[in-house]
């Protein structure tokens, strides 16, 4: 699977005498089983090109083409359907239902998908187990650490079995001991699923473990390279 952007561009013209050029003319080629960092100070356009990446946003000009297809195409209902089966998001406030357990957070997502009861409660166990989170099935969020509900929304991104998954700065609000936890558990992932993974951050330490760092300026893409 392939992600491919063409000539990429957000404009926000809200709340400002002056147009922000969020995104502009970016061209990005991301291929099945990467794992990318994208780098860059705050506004530079980050969670922007994420978002628009993972549907949740719809560009102003240019495109996003997934194995080839514009997603500009989809109707809202295929569109629904395209995050919901291919794309994990992961977010920085962990962005956890409260009310929900641990296991219930996981659980809901593949039922939103129609995955049968059992079916969902199995799936949910063991991508917690392999967070490390085994213990901690039965706990609300409110439990939990910081780091172990960030490992929490891990699980609950891979639950559908994603195609990809969106990070936005997913340690932002993580100790350095959490933060390597994540990174290790978002590599596993990577080298045994070959879930692609394409995260924001600003942390150097997130950054050297990236295999391929994008880095953005102002919206555009300024640098592209693998380590
Ligand atoms: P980053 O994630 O790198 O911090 P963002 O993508 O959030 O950057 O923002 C890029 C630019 O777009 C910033 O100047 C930001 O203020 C602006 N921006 C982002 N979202 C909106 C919005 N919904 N309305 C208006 N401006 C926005
Ligand atoms: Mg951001």
């Amino acid at each position: 699977m392939s992600i491919v952007t063409s000539q990429l561009t957000k404009t926000y013209h809200a709340g400002s005498e002056f147009p922000v050029h969020a995104v502009q003319h970016v061209d990005l080629e991301v291929r099945s089983g990467e794992f990318v960092a994208v780098m860059g100070p705050s506004g530079s356009g980050k969670t922007t090109l994420l978002n628009l990446i993972g549907g949740l946003d719809h560009p102003t000009s240019g495109k996003v083409l997934i194995d080839g297809k514009d997603i500009a195409e989809l109707n809202e209902q295929q569109l629904i359907g395209f995050r919901r089966d291919h794309v994990g998001f992961i977010f920085q406030d962990y962005s956890l239902l409260p009310v929900l357990t641990a296991l219930e957070n996981v659980e809901f997502v593949m039922q939103l998908q129609g995955v049968n009861g059992q079916q969902s409660r199995d799936r949910a166990v063991e991508l917690l187990q392999k967070v490390g989170l085994g213990e901690q099935l039965h706990k609300v969020p409110a439990k939990l650490s910081g780091g172990q509900q960030q490992r929490v929304a891990v699980a609950r991104a891979l639950a559908p079995r994603p195609r990809f998954v969106m990070a936005d700065e997913p340690t932002a609000n993580l100790d350095a001991k959490s933060t390597a936890e994540l990174l290790d558990i978002m590599q596993h992932l990577n080298e045994t699923e070959g879930t692609t993974f394409i995260f924001s951050t600003h942390d150097q330490r997130v950054i050297k473990r990236a295999k391929r760092v994008i880095v953005f300026e102002d919206g555009q893409l300024t640098q592209d390279k693998c380590q």
